[in-house]
């Protein structure tokens, strides 16, 4: 059996050895011996052994040579000896054993009980320490494996947020569920030959308030505009999305240019009524937002991208003029007829 754990005897008298060896027998251990503390150690370089039981007096290398070699090497350094000694009980010995390394004593002559019990104990406690160590690799393999699979989900969740449609951070759609809704509404509204209108919002001095109070308090200044950006006159149809960084957009199918100002207007005045505090403004004291409006019948002709297109410029036209207002299209914006 491979897992029987292995006893070294070492003794220079053979005699010795054969005692000991048929005290042992039956103690569920494979027992190996060495009659100097020379072959002691070569045959530790050859196989692991759960315990040792060492001779004292030994001539050449004693025991207590032998010991303080084993513990210096790395391999052997936690290996139990049990010193067995003929001397008597003297206290200046035993320490000095114990010094080397010793766990355990045993005195000669051996006593048959006392030896196969303490020899059942060091067995039990190896058998212990082997299956903790074992058990610990097994635990270190599952962490492992743990972030292995830790790594998968959040690759995984990285390309499930890339093909969601909502905006991870504010909650509103994002750029693509903007886009996609934008093909779908605008091809609708010429069907219907209905109006199709564009709110293309952004924070003021966005980039001064990051640097100021840091992309943290950035981040909560975005969801709290965003909450505000579904303005109370919304219709279901109606779509709040995060178009870029500090940008937000507003579809209105079925509105006007006039409705479309309309709900501009009042996500303008409830951001204002948020009163966050903006030491980098240079228009006021808090946080404000500029709107730019465009409204459009769709044409053939026309490609949905020149709404944002105009929808942009009226935005800059707002920022121009002074900020934290609302423009709208210039006009013939979408050439005749609009
Ligand atoms: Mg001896």
């Amino acid at each position: 059996m491979p897992d029987t754990p292995k006893i070294l005897i070492v003794d220079d008298t053979p005699a010795n050895l054969l005692v000991m060896e048929s005290l042992l027998e039956g103690v569920g251990a494979q027992l190996l011996t060495a009659t100097s503390g020379q072959q002691a150690l070569s045959l530790m370089l050859e196989h692991e052994f759960s315990l040792v039981l060492l001779d004292v007096q030994m001539p050449d290398m004693d025991g207590f040579e032998t010991a303080t070699l084993l513990r210096g090497r790395k391999q052997t350094r936690h290996l139990p000896i049990i010193f067995v000694t003929a001397i008597g009980k003297d206290d200046g010995q035993i320490a000095r054993g114990y010094e080397a390394g010793a766990v355990d004593y045993l005195f000669k002559p051996v006593n048959p009980h006392i030896l196969r019990s303490k020899v059942e104990i060091f067995l039990e406690l190896d058998r212990q320490r082997r299956l903790l160590a074992r058990k610990s690799a097994e635990l270190d393999h599952k962490v492992k494996e743990l972030l292995a699979l830790k790594k998968q989900l959040e690759a995984a969740n990285r390309q499930l947020n890339e093909l969601s449609l909502t905006d991870a951070l504010t909650g509103l759609a994002n750029r693509r569920c903007f886009q996609e809704a934008l093909q779908t509404e605008w091809r609708r509204a010429m069907r219907c030959g209905q109006p199709l209108t564009l709110v293309m919002a952004d924070i003021d001095f966005f980039k001064q308030f990051n640097d100021i109070y840091g992309h943290v308090a950035g981040d909560e200044c975005l969801v709290k505009v965003a909450a505000v950006a579904r303005s109370p006159l919304m219709r279901p149809a109606d779509l709040a999305a995060r178009y870029g960084g500090e940008e937000f957009v507003l579809l209105l199918p079925n509105t006007d240019l006039e409705g479309g100002v309309c709900q501009a207007e009042e996500i303008r005045l409830a951001v204002e009524k948020l009163a966050i505090v903006h030491e980098g403004s240079t228009i006021g004291p808090h946080l404000t937002m500029s709107f730019g409006v465009a409204s459009v019948v769709p044409r053939r002709e026309l490609d949905p991208m020149d709404l944002v297109c105009v929808a942009d410029k009226a935005l800059y036209t707002a920022k121009e003029r002074g900020r934290n207002q609302v423009d709208v299209q210039g006009r013939g914006a979408f050439g005749s007829g609009a």
